[in-house]
């Protein structure tokens, strides 16, 4: 049930009986050089989809500009920053909220989100809502038996996890004659790159943030290679998040607010 869809008088007999609302939120930015600009708003896109035959909350309008600084120097990429972000996200909530909605579902594509999201929901709590992420990429990740101790659908940036989805939405929004491995720049050679934003250091993962392009002049991360990617590991996945999410919504919409 998409809020761009109906009319006013529906909105208003929708929020008279209903306060959730689930909110998608995306980024425009670069996913290695095999995959779309808009990987983080697709994705959601398409869960949504699925989301919409699965439970009848109403789904507001796709946020397709994220918080993305780091990734800024690839082409096409655009970033809101920190403070627009969360002022984005405060009035949309803030509007929301004026005409019922209390409780907010946000499915997030993209990990530069997380921190204005962060303080939009606590600012909501204050004010006895509630806001839920749903982080896709990380949630999945528990939806499927571990192999080897780890999670099959485990994935970073741009790598098989999220080439995966692209596959399942469209395959001609990947490059394949652009599929290569991404070598890290680390600091030196007792401080190699262990991620985006990460140097590894006897064993634990220390954060030293740098321009992404300085850590990898192709822009997807991770240990998950982008070549063991597959349409059937996509449509796994985009299905049972989406399933994920609306049992989650079930849940979530039964609690008392104050
Ligand atoms: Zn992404």
């Amino acid at each position: 049930m998409r809020l761009e869809n109906m009319t006013w008088p529906q909105a208003e007999a929708y929020f008279q009986k209903e306060d959730t609302v689930i909110i998608p939120l995306g980024s425009m930015e670069c996913h290695g050089r095999h995959m779309p600009l808009g990987t983080d708003t697709l994705i959601p896109n398409k869960i949504i989809e699925h989301l919409e035959t699965m439970c009848d909350i109403a789904i507001a309008p796709m946020i397709p500009y994220g918080c993305t600084d780091y990734l800024a120097s690839y082409p096409g990429t655009v970033s809101l920053g920190h403070d627009v972000l969360y002022q984005v996200l405060t009035a949309v909530t803030q509007g929301l909220k004026a005409h019922g909605a209390r409780r907010f579902i946000v499915i997030n594509g993209h990990g530069g989100n997380i921190p204005p999201l962060d303080r939009t929901a606590l600012d909501l709590e204050k004010q006895g809502c509630l806001l839920a992420q749903m982080n896709w990429w990380q949630m999945v990740w528990t939806l499927v038996p571990d192999q080897n101790g780890k999670s099959p659908w485990h994935g970073g940036h741009g790598g098989g996890e999220e080439t995966s989805a692209i596959l399942a939405i469209d395959p001609s929004l990947v490059d394949f004659s652009e599929i290569s491995d991404a070598p890290m720049n680390g600091l030196s050679e007792t401080l190699p790159a262990s991620g985006m934003r990460t140097v590894r250091f006897r064993g634990t993962d220390i954060p030293v943030n740098r321009m992404s392009r300085h850590v990898s002049d192709n822009g997807w991360f991770g240990d998950d290679h982008p070549k063991d990617a597959s349409a059937e590991w996509g449509e796994e996945m985009i299905r049972a998040a989406a399933e994920y999410i609306a049992a989650f919504a079930e849940e979530f919409r039964k609690v008392p607010l104050e």
